[in-house]
């Protein structure tokens, strides 16, 4: 039981001193993280969120940019997309 407490006020010191000698380490460690302004995107190959700016985009007439996490799953969509679309649809649905 007392090896218990011991280790606990340990950690506590560490957490403690580990604390300290982060925010002795500048105003950058204590800056607010940047807000994210990235919108997320899903890829309908996949199902992935990306944010837009990762994001591999195709422009098709009549449906907009559609965006992707990586070349493969573009190319699967637009393999898929030249035939029956509404087969990639379904995809879609969990
Ligand atoms: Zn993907």
């Amino acid at each position: 039981m007392l090896r218990w407490l011991i280790i606990i006020i340990v950690l506590f010191l560490v957490y403690r001193f580990v604390r300290r000698h982060w925010s002795l380490k500048g105003p950058a460690a204590q800056k607010p993280p940047n807000q994210i302004q990235d919108e997320m995107v899903q890829d309908p190959v996949c199902g992935t969120y990306i944010p837009k700016r990762m994001a591999l985009t195709v422009n098709r007439p009549g449906e907009g940019q559609t965006f992707f996490c990586s070349p493969a799953c573009r190319d699967t969509f637009l393999a898929e997309g030249a035939g029956d679309r509404h087969q990639a649809k379904a995809k879609e649905q969990p």
